[in-house]
């Protein structure tokens, strides 16, 4: 919870704030999202209006996840923009909108939504990352350009000895 009490309710009246936050737990998809125990900084502009807080700004967390090729770990960050009124009273706010709880708001399901949004739904160490070697699942960056399996149908084996045979006749 965010305090507002140095804005007071004048309109018009603005505050600027760098706060640091404890990230909401459980912000994450399958592979990637923001750590627990992660600080989440904000730059925040809090604007009273007359129906209530304007509040915008953006916000930056670290993010922890593994390379959806190589399930290498990788850490990242994203930034992401905030705005979102909150209601002095819920006779003015539909029901999505938020309300002030005295002269407290919660920013968190506006950080949450917002940084949903912005993770990248297949993350990858480096965008030129090979993956994971399909047959014995080895690093393609460790095993180096030339691995690869020798894996032959047994119906294609008999064909393979045919052309080897033809082959070493042709160099003989
Ligand atoms: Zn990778
Ligand atoms: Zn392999």
């Amino acid at each position: 919870m965010i305090s507002t009490h140095d804005l007071g309710r004048r309109p018009g009246s603005m505050l600027e704030r760098h706060l640091s936050l404890p990230a909401p737990v459980d912000l994450g998809v399958d592979m990637i999202g923001v750590p627990k125990d992660a600080e989440v900084e904000l730059d925040l502009r809090f604007e009273a209006v007359m129906e209530g807080v304007l509040v915008s700004g953006t916000a930056r967390a670290p993010l922890a996840g593994e390379c959806a090729r190589c399930l290498d770990p990788i850490s990242d960050e994203i930034e992401v923009g905030l705005q979102e009124l909150f209601f002095y009273s819920d006779e003015d706010a539909s029901e999505e909108d938020s309300l002030l709880d005295g002269e407290l708001l919660d920013l968190e399901p506006t950080f949450r939504d917002a940084a949903v949004l912005a993770l990248p739904l297949s993350p990858v160490c480096s965008d030129d990352c090979q993956g994971l070697c399909v047959e014995c699942g080895i690093r393609l960056a460790d095993a180096g350009p030339d691995h690869r399996h020798e894996k032959i149908d047994a119906r294609w084996a008999s064909l393979q000895g045919l052309v080897t045979e033809n082959d070493n006749d042709q160099e003989k």
